[in-house]
């Protein structure tokens, strides 16, 4: 058995992160995927618990001033995301592997407090692609669409920080690499 250890993946905006991460969710039990609280609304389909815990303004504001949040974060200038310290120091006391999906602004902080933990950047295959993507999900307005893509212009020279790269080119393929570099079996699957 490999240690329980905890596993930071970032990345630029429309990478396919959230993809990536639910699929490991999915298809290997012994990876633990954080669930963050946000601020954002739920998207149709999202459970509260399961795909984030969805909180009020005045509830994380709350979560930040008690010291709950391991990091946090406004992202893209609109809605707040944090990883909630007691959650991932009990899934790494269970003995899992951890695996927090984060913008780079939370895994510059989780490098501040946990310098030994395993830093993953997830990468597009072109920028060509990551603009397909981020237009084809449709799930934003066209000036939100144009934010994220200055955003992750400067995300993707964030690449130097991490200790790892992996290409987004296939879905099963990137997560077999990364729970590889998380020191697991891909056949655990
Ligand atoms: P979405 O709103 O599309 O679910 O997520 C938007 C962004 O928030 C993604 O880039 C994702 O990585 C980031 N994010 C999700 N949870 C957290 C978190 O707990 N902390 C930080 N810093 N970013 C997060």
């Amino acid at each position: 058995m490999s240690q329980p250890r905890l596993t930071v993946l970032a990345g630029p905006t429309a990478v396919g992160k959230g993809t990536v991460s639910t699929y490991i969710r999915d298809n290997y039990p012994q990876v633990w995927l954080s669930v963050s609280a946000t601020t954002r609304p739920a998207r149709p389909g999202e459970l509260d618990g399961v795909h984030y815990f969805f909180v009020s303004n005045e509830e994380f504001d709350d979560l930040v001033a008690s010291g709950q949040m391991l990091e946090w974060a406004l992202v893209h200038g609109r809605n707040r995301y944090g990883t909630l310290r007691r959650t991932v120091d009990a899934a790494m006391a269970d003995g899992k592997s951890v695996l927090l999906e984060i913008d780079l602004q939370g895994a510059r902080q989780v490098k501040e407090s946990m310098p030994e933990a395993n830093f993953v950047f997830l990468t597009p295959p072109s920028w060509d692609e990551m603009v397909r993507r981020l237009v084809g999900r449709g799930t934003e307005t066209e000036q939100e669409q144009q934010q994220r893509l200055e955003t992750a212009k400067l995300e993707l020279a964030a690449e130097p920080e991490f200790d790892h790269t992996v290409v987004n080119d296939s879905v099963q393929r990137a997560a077999d690499e990364l729970v590889s570099l998380m020191g697991l079996s891909p056949q655990e699957r």
